[in-house]
């Protein structure tokens, strides 16, 4: 790894003058997971890191978890383990705090952050190998198309085909969250619009600008009714990120669901969310019948590789399963 500046700012100003100084050649560091393991891969050799967690009392609005006068508020610094244990989140918002409790590993959830695990960068074996040069990283080809793509995405790929790696990017997206952006300006985006398609732009997931700061997540309001879930199926339920994943957030009223929100994670280059399956559910009876039909619309424009097609009848099988723990449903024998 190269020698390193490493400074700790005590205002968000300060660290965004530090970050637009060196737009090139410097680096927010929150729980530094993700970034040091870039860095020790030689995919990165910042000249500064800029840590976050050294920010004052003045910017507490980065380490908040509760409800305001918005909805429930998450700060950027907020670890995946205090998301785990949140009783706050209860049936509402349950989809959060059981995708914050099964990524990665306790040590790895200890440190880990909201903000930094929204915009960790992608797992492809290609990207994080140094000395290769794909698409993503300014060559011109996904490597990934002829090589190994047991991992990669069936829906909305091209021209590179890596699959979203945050877990707490599915949950929050079907919980139709908002993120606060603080660089020369605030700016408040839907979840959605926080990330880049490979279409929109190959070399980035993110829409932040450097020295902008991603502040908080805002998870509206829930309606008395609302309720939300959570699951992923991996090689190694102890440590891996998922094949796949599923979150789902309805309001279920005499068995009916409304207001269902439906999003997969792993399979496609964003948090992928599924208007057919919605409109499948929306304003009818839960039934297994129809969580069966849902599924199918779910992964109906799937488009594998040569070795994921199996991620589409685990997706299905997956999202099946969430709809009816969600919706109360049992489970066929
Ligand atoms: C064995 C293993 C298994 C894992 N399994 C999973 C899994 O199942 N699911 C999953 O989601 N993840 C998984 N991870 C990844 C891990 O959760 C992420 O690396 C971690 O969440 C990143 O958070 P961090 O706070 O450490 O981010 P950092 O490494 O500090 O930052 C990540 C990136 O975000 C930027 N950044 C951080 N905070 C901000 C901010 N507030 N504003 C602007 N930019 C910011 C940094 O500059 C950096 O580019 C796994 C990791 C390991 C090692
Ligand atoms: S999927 Fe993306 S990151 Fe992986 S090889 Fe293709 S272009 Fe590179």
């Amino acid at each position: 790894m190269q020698p390193f500046v490493l400074s700790r700012p005590k205002t968000l100003a300060e660290a965004g003058d530090l970050a637009r100084a060196q737009p090139q050649d410097s680096a927010l560091r929150a729980g530094g997971i993700d970034l040091i393991d870039r860095m020790k891969e030689g995919l990165e050799a910042p000249a500064r890191l800029i840590e976050l967690r050294w920010l004052g009392e003045s910017e507490a609005v980065m380490r908040a978890l509760g409800p305001d006068g918005e909805g429930l508020q998450i700060g950027a610094l907020v670890t995946l383990a205090q998301l785990a244990g949140h009783e706050g989140l209860g049936e509402a918002y349950a989809a959060l705090r059981q995708a914050a409790g099964s990524a990665a590993t306790p040590t790895i959830r200890n440190a880990a952050t909201l903000g930094g695990n929204l915009l960790q960068r992608p797992r492809c074996w290609y990207f994080r190998h140094a000395d290769l040069v794909c698409l993503k990283k300014g060559g011109s080809a996904c490597l990934a198309v002829s090589g190994e793509n047991k991992y990669h995405a069936i829906l909305g790929g091209g021209p590179s085909f890596i699959v979203h790696p945050s877990t707490l990017a599915c949950a929050l997206t079907a919980l139709d969250a908002q993120v606060v952006i603080r660089g020369t300006e605030a700016r408040t985006l839907p979840i959605a619009e926080l990330f880049v398609t490979p279409k929109q732009d190959a070399k980035r997931e993110h829409a932040l600008q450097p020295g902008e700061v991603l502040v908080r997540a805002i998870l509206p309001k829930p309606g008395a009714e609302q309720r939300s879930g959570y699951a992923a199926v991996k090689e190694k339920q102890s440590h891996d990120w998922p094949l796949a994943e599923a979150a789902v957030k309805m309001s279920l009223q005499s068995g009916v669901m409304t207001d269902v929100r439906v999003v997969l994670g792993h399979v496609a280059p964003i948090p992928w969310r599924s208007r057919e399956a919605e409109a499948a559910l929306e304003g009818k009876p839960a039934s297994e019948a129809l969580f069966a039909e849902a599924a199918k619309a779910a992964l109906a424009e799937a488009r594998p590789l040569r070795d994921n097609a199996y991620k589409i009848p685990l997706a299905q099988g997956l999202l099946r399963e969430v709809l009816h723990r969600v919706a109360g449903v049992p489970l066929p024998e």
